[in-house]
């Protein structure tokens, strides 16, 4: 039995889910909120834990990145096996606590990079939107886990009206990744309001949900939330699956409903050390992904995040990784391996290389069979590149 959460994740306000509501289905995304697992005593009662598992819990309550699990999420875990992909990313470890060179309290310079109260620009045609601090599940490999949980819950549009304002006086501004936290914790009326203030400014083409709750949360995609969802005329969902367990049968039906109602979903799949850094389980989730019309995005080398040493892999894995499903996944199922450098510089696209050499006009390529094979350019193309850029 799971016992309530002791601190609200939302609170009505906010624009959560009035007082008077009294979800009793577990298919009802307010009672999934409601009902997190939240302290350490209803964790106990949910998994067996190890001493590492109940020391990192602890200092995760004492103050530190803080923890709640969905009984959605928390029945994905192996309650006997430590080791089980689902608990390693929800329940918090003692190697939390360790800081190695590297480590970074914010890896992508968001708080350098912010133009606006909750408005953070890296790109010159985009810009993220901090809507709230709050998720139903707390990531520990969280690359923002020095806010969130932290600072004030879901923000009102009034909190937001500095960034919205930014937004208009930036026509270069186009794309706008609505992000925390996790959006989708905020009520249908709040998620309207915020996409309905953007769909005003008329230069924003499109914009991004990003969001876990497909994943954690998947009974909070109702019928209505992506109705909301369609107040602004191109809104995609950026979600993070990462092992194929998470596409349960209510986050297959989640992602069924948004594509369902118009709205494409990307994923981005974070690379954790011990969760998903193998190619058979790697591949399974790609094609389950499709399966489900969820194309897969990127695969992300983890940020430097502060405490997360334990989860992350060296870059080499993600390259191998990548030789491996080259040429087993068609492009359609195959994301880019991306690391998103330290400092907010931007993100690189990092893969296996496939040029072995280059002479003259011809170029060997090495195919994902192992074969090495030559491209010969056409004669007289050299500086066709810079003659075919000059002229668009
Ligand atoms: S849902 Fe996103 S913002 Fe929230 S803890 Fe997970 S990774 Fe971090």
């Amino acid at each position: 039995m799971l016992r309530a959460m002791s601190l609200p994740v939302l609170s009505g306000r906010e624009g959560a889910p009035p007082a008077d509501a009294a979800p009793v289905s577990p298919d009802d995304w307010r009672w999934q909120v409601r009902h997190a697992v939240t302290d350490l005593p209803a964790l106990e009662a949910a998994l067996s834990l190890t001493d590492a598992e109940r020391e990192g819990t602890r200092r995760a309550l004492a103050g530190g990145f803080p923890m709640s699990i969905t009984p959605h999420y928390l029945g994905l875990c192996d309650p006997h096996d430590p080791g089980c992909p689902i608990r390693r990313q929800c329940v918090p470890r003692i190697e939390e606590a360790d800081e190695v060179a590297g480590d970074l309290r914010d890896p992508l310079g968001e708080e350098d990079h912010e133009v606006a109260p909750n408005l953070v620009r890296r790109y010159h045609d985009r810009v993220l939107l901090i809507a709230t601090d709050r998720c139903s599940v707390y990531c520990r490999f969280c690359t923002r886990s020095r806010m969130v949980g932290q600072d004030g819950g879901v923000r009102g549009l009034e909190r937001l009206e500095a960034a919205f304002e930014w937004i208009e006086a930036h026509p270069e501004i186009a794309d706008v990744i609505v992000s925390g936290g996790d959006p989708l914790v905020a009520s249908d009326a709040r998620v309207a309001s915020i996409l309905e203030r953007l769909a005003r400014i008329e230069h924003v083409l499109y914009v991004r949900i990003a969001t876990r709750a497909p994943v954690t949360l998947p009974q909070r995609i109702t019928p209505e939330l992506c109705r909301a969802l369609r107040t602004h005329p191109s809104v995609w969902v950026m979600t993070h699956f990462n092992h194929p367990r998470e596409l349960a049968p209510a986050a297959q039906e989640a992602c069924a409903r948004l594509v369902d109602h118009g709205i494409p979903v990307m994923n981005q799949t974070v690379l954790l050390r011990g969760i998903n850094d193998h190619a058979p389980t790697l591949e399974t989730l790609f094609r389950g992904l499709v399966r489900q019309r969820v194309r897969p995005y990127y695969l992300l080398q983890m940020d430097p995040v502060r405490g997360t040493s334990h989860l992350r892999t060296p870059l080499d894995t993600g390259i191998a990784l990548m030789a491996a499903l080259q040429g087993r996944l068609s492009g359609i199922a195959l994301p880019k391996f991306i690391v998103d450098t330290p400092g907010g510089m931007g993100k690189v696209p990092v893969g296996p290389d496939w040029i072995v050499r280059r002479a003259g006009p011809v170029t060997t390529l090495r195919t994902h069979r192992g074969v090495e094979v030559d491209y010969v350019d056409p004669p007289g193309s050299h500086g066709a590149v810079r003659e075919t850029a000059e002229h668009h």
